[in-house]
């Protein structure tokens, strides 16, 4: 089998080789990406139910339909992101054309992570293509099926010379990130992403990485709390709340903080019913690993709702956590699991503090319905991406770019954002050879310096 580090070499003699630049290669690969998803759709849903109990509704909206979109808008927004972009020439470069230039990379690493393998493997790729790069792609090896299915797939349709998926866990990682890259997008959690970073800087490849953390949701006591409770309950538990910006735990009000909870009660059991294991919408946690991990975690308050688990079906009920303290683990780490913690504050200043005493988070919420709360929060915090009055919606944007700042990652995609991820934008200086200002040529003189000081 050709080693790693000879497929990479590949790559880059297909990049040099120029068949990544033109327009028409970028279309044509991304309408082929389009073909795959749709001619195998249904087996991309069975192998997201076989590893994560997706429904099909599920998959549709956050994972082939997302990546459906993206394709549509990049097809839509292409010719325009690819044309150079003129900026005025000053004075002291006259007669000359200034322009931003907008260039592939080169061989790009993608590092995809489990929780959402399809969205999170091609979103990235699609910057990846627009901006003319080849890519060596890296799925989850967690989640066994869709990986699998990945893997298979994207061979079968897009450019091989351009695009190869590398199958694996750490140790296939490890040997990928022995390679130079031009570029290495990372999605996963903090720990990891400090040792892509770290394997990074050897070669000094510029990274993005896409990490998680605890998302804040601030409940104001004026917000409409139904309507609250249902988008709370509907993003934390998508996908079992395995989903990197689910609302990790909640400051509610306190003097709303009981009719919130009721409210929550009310808002699964209209989605899943009285018995959520028995609703086919309902997904499970990936593995038992994580199954492990985060029935552990709900030892850190006291169960208002859910609480029931079953290892064997890796089955966690939708759960809210009450009486939870700041020290407790399920406040201390990300918990990427379908378990709520609510907590209360007294005022405002008092969430906001609690907050921004923590790393800064991939996404924070805030429901109100005062403009005043609203503007408030936002401009006194600070979160990769925000919402207000709803949850993990402002992903679903494609002009708004998707990322986290401080310890939940670094750079952004999406959109105009993914094809800028995926390129340099170089400048470029057009001077005419007609005339030449000899101010700049010694020898200096004061009037020379005179003249200089009125120009700068
Ligand atoms: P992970 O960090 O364990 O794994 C991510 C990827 O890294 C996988 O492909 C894995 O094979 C690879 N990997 C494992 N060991 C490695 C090593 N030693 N060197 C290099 N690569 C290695 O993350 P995960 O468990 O798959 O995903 C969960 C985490 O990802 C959560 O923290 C979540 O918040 C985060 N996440 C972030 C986003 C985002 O968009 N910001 C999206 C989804 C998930």
């Amino acid at each position: 089998m050709t080693s790693i580090s000879d497929r990479i070499t590949a790559l880059r003699a297909s990049f040099d080789s120029r068949k990544t630049r033109p327009e028409q290669w970028r279309r044509e690969q991304l309408h082929r990406l389009m073909t795959m998803i749709m001619d195998n759709e249904s087996a991309i849903d069975e192998a997201l139910h076989e590893d994560l109990g997706k429904s099909g509704f599920e998959s549709r909206m956050t994972e082939t339909g997302t990546v459906l979109s993206e394709i549509d808008h990049t097809l839509s927004k292409l010719k325009g992101w690819m044309r150079p972009t003129k900026v005025s020439t000053p004075l002291s470069n006259q007669p000359g054309r200034s322009k931003v230039i907008h260039e592939p990379l080169g061989v790009v690493l993608i590092v995809a992570p489990w929780n959402y393998p399809v969205n999170l493997t091609l979103m990235p790729l699609i910057g990846a293509i627009a901006a003319g790069n080849c890519a060596a792609i890296k799925p989850s090896e967690v989640s066994v099926r869709t990986s699998k299915l990945l893997a298979r797939l994207i061979p079968a349709y897009l450019d091989t010379d351009a695009f190869e998926v590398f199958e694996g866990g750490a140790e296939t990682s490890t040997e990928l990130l022995e390679q130079r890259f031009d570029h290495i997008f990372f999605t996963g959690s903090e720990g990891i992403g400090r040792i892509v970073m770290t394997a990074a800087a050897k070669h000094l490849t510029p990274v993005t990485l896409e990490l998680g953390g605890k998302s804040p949701c601030i409940i104001a006591a004026d917000c409409d709390l139904a309507l609250a409770a249902r988008r709370v309950a509907w993003g934390k538990f998508l996908n079992a709340g395995q989903t990197c910006i689910a609302p990790d735990y909640v400051m509610v009000d306190e003097t709303v903080a009981q009719k919130f909870i009721e409210e929550m009660k009310n808002a699964i059991e209209s989605f899943f019913g009285k018995d959520p294991k028995a609703s086919p919408d309902y997904p499970r946690l990936i593995n038992q690993r994580h199954f492990d991990r985060v029935s552990g975690l709900m030892d850190g308050g006291t169960v208002a709702i859910g609480g029931e688990t079953d290892r064997e079906t890796r089955y966690i009920a939708p759960t809210l956590l009450t009486n939870v303290t700041p020290d407790a683990e399920v406040m201390r780490e990300e918990i990427f699991g379908p378990v709520l913690p609510v907590m209360t504050y007294t005022a405002l200043d008092e969430a906001i503090g609690f907050i921004t005493s923590r790393p800064k988070p991939l996404a924070l919420y805030v429901f109100s319905s005062s403009s005043d709360t609203q503007d408030e929060v936002i401009a006194r915090t600070s979160s990769g991406g925000a919402c207000i009055n709803d949850v993990v919606m402002h992903l679903a944007v494609p002009e708004l770019p998707f990322g986290g700042v401080g310890t939940s990652g670094m750079g952004a995609y999406h959109g105009r954002a993914s094809f800028d991820t995926f390129s340099h934008t170089r400048a470029v200086l057009t001077k005419s050879e007609y005339l030449d200002v000899p101010l700049r040529y010694p020898p200096y003189s004061s009037t020379k310096l005179r003249w200089l000081k009125r120009f700068q």
